[in-house]
């Protein structure tokens, strides 16, 4: 597609169209590179979008487990077939390593296939009444019509781990994706678009998300909305969606901690914190911010965490060798450059990094930064930053590490680095996250298996594997009286 002259559309009750407007999406690593051009939708178009959905939703559901499994499965391979396409087209909008990229997109049509299978494994429970002669079923049958609100950060496998189990549970979608990556929406739309679906059944509704978003999540049209984002959004989100008895699910921020003990690996310590803190320039929810080190360790690890970070190669994001790329937008590198002040200001040592570099390509380039000497009362230890910025705090014990790594807001994930079970299977059952890692990074999860957090990280039904059926599916019992056949009165 020629980006300067095709306008990228909408895809609205089985119809690519034009909107209200439109905006330009540039490549954060080099920005005289004009990605695209995208529509933005208009109320009407939502409007549209929200009753075709209705239409095909009833149609999609009746199309039986096995349809639907076929339709799946034809989204995923294609998704893997074609990771190196796709995965260059996500990281030249997004800014993460080529690698990365194409990974995503890879792990993406995972999701699909996974949920092409989950299509056919959709058993009920039965029961016997407390009455006599009658019959209980249990049922899931599809929520309905579900709006998915996804992010930047993983443009592709956000919206495919939201998209593939609405769509295998008998739903129908209207996807808002972030408007800062709106190439890597277009491109898988257009793959679903070519499946054997009902007209409206699958929607793309651009724009940006004070605005159409908004306009999506207040519409009592709606049955579930699933949304990964920020925590003020996500409470906006809550209160639209309470005032209409939407049901909700919310992935959100997190400050996730590696705690690494005076019996760890140093070299594998250093290694996973390196990766959990600055793979995808940090820009992860799942990233190691917090870096717990006990005390005996905490030199040795510090220094070779620094030498570590210093070695990282920035770089356009589809160069070879590139480790980390730019962050993804002007705005997000304000703010980690704000956060980089805030902590000297703090009183944290700037043990390395966190400057905007200027590379061969004009773009949101900064050095990976580690502070050291941080407490966990340090706002740049509280707040999400989503930043290559990484904080050490200097603790005496296994007790001080694990209080540390829980006093926090939030609770998507935390990891411990260990050689002793009994603290690995301690912090397992104590730690008060979502998800545990013992000598692995934060980040990195499974698509078999449920996903999400506590505290302020996630709110309503896990997402990902067979527990997704949760938000995606209501509950039907039905109690049965059949009779006697006559011949046996
Ligand atoms: P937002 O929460 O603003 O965006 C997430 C998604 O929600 C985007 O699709 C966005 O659209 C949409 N959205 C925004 N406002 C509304 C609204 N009022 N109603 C409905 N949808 C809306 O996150 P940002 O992209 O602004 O990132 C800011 C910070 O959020 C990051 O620095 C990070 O801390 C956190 N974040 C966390 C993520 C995670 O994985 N947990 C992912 C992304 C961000 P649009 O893009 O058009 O604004």
């Amino acid at each position: 597609m020629n980006a300067k002259t095709d306008l990228n559309r909408n895809y609205i009750a089985g119809a690519w169209v034009a909107g209200i407007g439109e905006i330009e999406n540039r490549n954060p690593s080099d920005l005289s590179d004009l990605v695209g051009r995208y529509a933005q939708a208009s109320a009407t178009q939502l409007d549209d979008a929200l009753a075709a959905a209705k239409r095909a939703q009833a149609i999609w559901a009746g199309y039986g487990p096995e349809r639907r499994h076929d339709v799946l499965m034809a989204i995923g391979t294609e998704m893997m077939e074609r990771a190196a396409e796709l995965g260059e087209l996500l990281s030249r909008e997004e800014g993460k390593p080529l690698a990365e990229g194409k990974g995503e997109v890879y792990r993406a049509g995972q999701f699909f296939t996974y949920y092409a299978a989950e299509c056919l494994r959709q058993i009920g429970d039965t029961a016997d009444s407390v009455r006599a002669g009658v019959e209980i079923d249990v049922r899931r049958e599809p929520v309905g019509v579900v709006a998915v609100i996804s992010p930047w950060n993983f443009p592709t496998a956000t919206a495919s781990w939201k998209i593939a189990p609405a769509l295998a549970f008998g739903n129908a979608v209207i996807w808002k994706p972030a408007n800062v990556t709106p190439a890597s929406a277009v491109a898988l739309t257009e793959i679903i678009a070519r499946q054997d679906i009902p007209e409206g059944l699958f929607n793309l509704v651009m724009g940006a998300g004070s605005e159409i978003g908004q306009k999506l999540v207040e519409s009592p049209e709606l049955d579930a909305i699933s949304f990964t984002g920020s925590v003020p959004v996500g409470r906006g989100i809550a209160r639209a969606a309470v005032g209409n008895f939407t049901k909700i699910q919310m992935e959100m921020g997190s400050k996730n901690a590696l705690a690494v003990m005076d019996d760890a690996d140093l070299d594998l310590a250093v290694s996973l914190a390196l990766g959990g803190a600055f793979g995808g320039s940090g820009q992860k929810c799942t990233a190691s911010s917090r870096l717990v080190v006990h005390e005996a360790v905490h030199d040795e690890f510090v220094e070779k965490l620094i030498a570590g970070a210093k070695a990282l190669k920035v770089g356009h994001a589809l160069e070879e060798g590139t480790q980390i790329g730019p962050v993804v937008s002007e705005a997000q590198l304000a703010a980690n450059l704000d956060y980089i002040e805030l902590g000297k200001s703090e009183g944290a040592t700037l043990a390395c990094g966190g400057e905007r570099l200027k590379l061969a390509t004009e773009g949101y380039y900064m050095s990976p930064a580690v502070f050291t000497g941080t407490t966990n009362d340090m706002r740049i230890n509280r707040e999400e930053m989503f930043a290559p910025i990484a904080c050490v705090i200097k603790v005496g014990s296994y007790a001080e590490a694990l209080e540390v790594v829980n006093d926090t807001e939030f609770g998507l994930t935390s990891g411990i680095v260990t050689r002793s079970i009994a603290r690995a299977i301690h912090f397992r059952r104590n730690a008060r996250t979502g998800c545990v890692m013992v000598n692995l990074p934060t980040a990195g999860t499974d698509y078999h298996v449920p996903f999400g957090g506590r505290g302020n990280s996630s709110y309503g039904p896990r997402e990902q594997g067979a527990y997704a059926a949760e938000f995606y599916t209501t509950v039907k019992t039905a109690y049965i009286a059949a009779g006697t056949p006559e011949d046996l009165k």
